[in-house]
């Protein structure tokens, strides 16, 4: 609805929290953005009827994708110099490095514990804040 170029504003719920958002209803809006209160990332589309779509992801599991994306880049550079990892501990060496993904203290790791000797590799760590803007 317009009005001499003010549009309207609807109260549409956070999909992850519940948390009421306030979104303009402009025809073909689109925006990616944060939930203040759960931190998820909302992606939020107006219709050209003003009908409006959010879908919401949690912050937490995009970082994580994010880090093992990372960590999986890194190992393949190991493989493609040297066809395998070799455990900093013993000298194990990983043809295929299984990666795991840990969450502490507010610390995301991406890791590989080898076989043979159940040393730690560490791929990627992460701070995760709510506040942190990763787009
Ligand atoms: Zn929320
Ligand atoms: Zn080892």
């Amino acid at each position: 609805m317009q009005f001499g170029g003010i549009y309207e504003f609807k109260e549409v719920p956070c999909p992850l929290c519940g948390y009421s958002l306030i979104i303009p209803v402009f025809p073909g809006y689109r925006i990616s953005s944060r939930c203040p209160r759960c931190g998820g990332v909302l992606y939020i589309a107006v219709g050209r009827d003003g009908g409006i779509r959010i879908r919401g992801r949690s912050y937490l599991e995009l970082v994580k994708e994010e880090v093992l994306r990372i960590a999986k880049e890194n190992i393949n550079k190991y493989l493609e110099i040297g066809g395998k990892i070799y455990c900093s501990y013993c000298g194990y060496a990983l043809e295929k490095p299984k990666i795991e993904v840990s969450e502490e203290n507010g610390v995301i790791e991406a890791y590989t514990v080898c076989p043979k000797c159940g040393g730690k590799m560490s791929w990627v760590t992460q701070e995760v804040s709510r506040g942190t803007q990763i787009f």
